[in-house]
Parts: structure tokens; sequence; C-alpha cells
């Protein structure tokens, strides 16, 4: 999963068939070691994917790349 663009993404969760974007993914785990958030099936809870949240340095490269566009990020910035 990319952090900037899953909520727009739409998803298949193979265990239970549900579809939906990835802003309607329920939460997993979060490993604060790791900082990898886990977003799992809002239906069944399988897991769907994870993603790591960037460094300052991504967010200035990504919205670099994508005219600038605002990212929900940009207040780390
Ligand atoms: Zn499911």
């Amino acid at each position: 999963m990319n952090c900037f663009t899953y909520k727009n993404v739409t998803y298949t969760c193979k265990k239970c068939n549900w579809s939906g974007m990835g802003n309607e993914l329920a939460f997993g785990d979060f490993s604060e070691r790791f900082s990898i958030v886990d977003m799992e099936c809002p239906k069944c809870f399988e897991f769907i994917g994870s993603w790591v949240p960037p460094t300052i340095e991504e967010v200035k490269e990504w919205k670099k790349n994508n005219n600038n566009e605002p990212t929900e990020w940009d207040n780390r910035l």
C-alpha cells in the first residue's frame, strides 16, 4: 500500500469478498517499533495490507511529483 494513495484505491477482501475504498478499511495493529500501519477488512478483519508513514523528505518528494497536491501529511512539513 502507498500511504499517499491507498485511500483512493479499491481493495477486495479475499476472505469475505468485501470490496471498497481504502478509506473504508479498518485500522489493525500499529507497530510503534516499526511504524507500520496494518489495514484490515471492515467486515471480517482479514489483513488487507499495510503502509508506512512517510518521512518529511518523502512528502516533499511526492508533492513535487504530483503538482504540489495537498496531502494529509502536509502538517508534518
Ligand atoms: Zn473480509
